[in-house]
């Protein structure tokens, strides 16, 4: 670690002693490091070298995100593949502890379901109730049709109070909105107060994960970050050093911002409150401490009742962190003396989804990212491959809701292996639905025409039982004797980063019928 004082530091900027990697003040009363990173306090098996930081998918307009080439250059780059495979992993297994933990699981997850299922069937009622106890409690509320409404909602809010700063904690509604683009294109700082989406703003990228907003980064990625844009040591990339940096530097925004924003976990439609749940009390501090307040509501947010918090509070941090709770549980619900508060009620597409037969079920996220840390897909591709707001499996379904044609490829990066549907605690029947999507994309021609070639070719041959096996056996010969060059070729994308299976000496159906079908049998 560097002796010289950074120029930052000379500044005041960043307080040298938090540069110590054995600060006493940072040890609990058995002596051992206390974690911050929520998710991350499993120490990781440290990358022994730097490499650079794979990019994610090359958003090019309209056009279908390529994810599978994005993916592969994720894979390209070993140690951020591993990290990231180990880190979500470690997740998915700490949710599987704290599910097992509890035996009332599976009864919690079906209560939720349903009633999420009753508040979606009646989402116009509880809506009104929520808006009509909001006013009550001193509140201002605002109808969103689209993100572009919503942008222009807060800009008049910020506007009419002379407000040019604004600290806000994650929300992934806002990233559907481009609420931070949009703002910075009209003069309006915007400082993320989470630790994670921190690190993504000061990048210069998206989330890739709905918790663990920079789940692809190493810490080494991290402490160059942070050495570009807060002028800590390039050199230490000491986890707790870096999170305090990050958190001594934010501070200051927070204490003079002119307004604060926060997003919403759930919105109690019989007192009109706002719930949010952090590990960093970071929504605490942008909802509470500027005098003026926004929170950002996408409709589908809505309970019904107070008493149904213990239901999702139990299943949401468990869910996504295998904890019981999240550290800090905000309940915001009116304005204090001498501050301002705004409700912001977004549509954004939800209404319309609400509509979909086959997909409306999906407006039951509560955006825990399970499904995410279980799929094989995500944790092996990295969520910025999938180009999209949501990445992972619930993305699937979600994006192409959005825009069809340039998130048409989404659907099919997928196994299908069903674990996010088991995973999901408010039961979506999510990889069923992602298999709707195919259907639904490949009849209105939104897949490739290769795709639709070779897939029309596929069916031929598998709704014939004799070409069926007239093919097999032609690919059992072929392997045997073509040369590697001709099987592992760029049409055979399975071939890629895999050893295609050896040809079996007879197909089962050949065995089958030497085996089983003598005498007669049929
Ligand atoms: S679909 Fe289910 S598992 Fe995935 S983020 Fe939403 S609630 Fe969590």
């Amino acid at each position: 670690m560097s002796e010289e004082l950074h120029p930052r530091e000379a500044e005041g900027i960043v307080n040298p002693v938090v540069r110590a990697p054995d600060d006493e003040s940072e040890r609990g009363q058995d002596g051992r490091r206390l974690d911050h990173a929520e998710g991350t306090s499993k120490p990781i098996k440290a990358p022994a070298q730097r490499e650079p930081q794979p990019r994610g998918a090359k958003i090019r307009g309209d056009r279908p995100i390529d994810q599978g080439e994005a993916a592969e250059r994720f894979l390209a780059a070993p140690l951020h593949a591993a990290a990231h495979d180990e880190r979500l992993w470690d997740l998915r297994r700490k949710r599987d502890t704290a599910a097992h933990g509890i035996p009332e699981w599976e009864e919690l997850r079906e209560l939720a379901s349903q009633i999420k299922q009753h508040t979606l069937s009646n989402l116009d009622t509880y809506l009104e109730q929520f808006e009509a106890a909001a006013r009550a409690n001193g509140v201002h509320v605002h109808w969103a049709r689209d993100g572009a409404d919503h942008n222009r909602i807060v800009l008049g809010i910020l506007r009419d109070h002379g407000a040019r700063t604004l600290v806000k904690s994650k929300s992934m509604l806002t990233e559907e909105c481009g609420f931070r683009h949009f703002m910075e294109g009209e003069g309006v700082e915007i400082i993320e107060t989470d630790l994670g989406e921190r690190i993504q703003q000061l990048d210069n990228e998206e989330p890739s994960h709905v918790v663990v907003p920079a789940a692809h980064k190493t810490r080494f990625d991290v402490a160059e970050v942070f050495a570009r844009t807060l002028g800590t040591d390039p050199d230490n990339d000491d986890a707790h050093y870096l999170a305090e940096s990050q958190r001594e530097t934010t501070r200051p925004y927070i204490l003079n911002a002119d307004a604060g924003l926060t997003g919403c976990n759930f919105a109690v439609a019989e007192t009109g409150t706002v719930v949010t749940c952090t590990n960093e009390g970071n929504a605490d501090l942008s909802g509470n401490v500027p005098k003026l307040q926004i929170h950002s509501i996408g409709i589908e947010k809505l309970i019904p009742r107070v008493e149904h918090l213990g239901v999702f509070l139990r299943i949401l941090a468990r869910s996504a962190l295998g904890s019981p709770i999240t550290q800090y549980t905000s309940h915001f619900r009116g304005p204090r003396a001498g501050t301002e508060m705004h409700y912001v009620l977004v549509d954004n597409g939800r209404a319309a989804r609400l509509g979909m037969e086959e997909f409306w079920t999906s407006l039951k996220c509560i955006r825990c990212g399970a499904c995410m840390n279980t799929c094989p897909v995500y944790r092996r591709s990295g969520g910025l491959s999938y180009g999209a707001t949501y990445a992972g499996p619930i993305g699937l379904i979600i994006d192409p809701t959005f825009n069809k044609r340039k998130y048409s490829t989404l659907p099919f990066s997928s196994t299908m292996n069903g674990s996010c549907t088991n995973v999901c605690p408010v039961k979506i029947n999510i990889h069923e639905q992602i298999f709707a999507w195919r259907k639904v994309l490949a009849e209105e021609h939104q897949i490739p025409m290769l795709k639709q070639g070779m897939m029309k070719a596929a069916g031929a041959v598998l709704s014939r039982p004799a070409a069926y096996r007239a093919a097999i056996g032609a690919a059992d010969s072929a392997l045997k004797v073509l040369p590697r060059f001709a099987v592992y070729n760029p049409l055979n994308t399975w071939g890629k980063k895999r050893e295609m299976p050896d040809a079996p000496r007879q197909s089962f159906h050949a065995w089958y019928r030497e085996n089983r079908m003598k005498g007669g049998a049929k």
